[in-house]
This record gives structure tokens, sequence and C-alpha cells, in this order.
């Protein structure tokens, strides 16, 4: 999933796995992002490109 995700991306959407909440997100985030509608973990920071536990749906332009 992650690596359909393009380098140069800056922001993605991605759907919560356990809500179905859309929500766009820093692809490179310093800090962990939680769900905003239940708080489930949607990404993770790696240094680099996020580790993305949502479902990715597009890059945000
Ligand atoms: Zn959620």
């Amino acid at each position: 999933m992650a690596n359909k995700i393009p380098e140069n991306a800056r922001f993605v959407e991605v759907e919560c796995k356990d809500c179905s909440n859309k929500q766009i997100i820093f692809l490179k985030p310093a800090t962990k992002v939680n769900c905003l509608a239940c708080g489930s973990t949607l990404a993770i920071p790696t240094g680099g490109k996020a580790d993305i536990k949502g479902e990715f749906v597009g890059v945000v332009e």
C-alpha cells in the first residue's frame, strides 16, 4: 500500500480503517497522526515518509 505513494508527495488523503473517516495528513509528520473522528492511529513518523496505517486514498496537490 505505502509503496503506491509517490516520493515527492507532501500531503496525502488517508481513510481510517476503523471508522472510514477521510483525513488529509502530512506525509512526513514529526509526531504520530491520529484519526480526528475515532482516535485510531493513521500514520507513524519514521523520520522520512510516514508509516501509513490507514487506507491510502490519494495524493493531495
Ligand atoms: Zn477513525
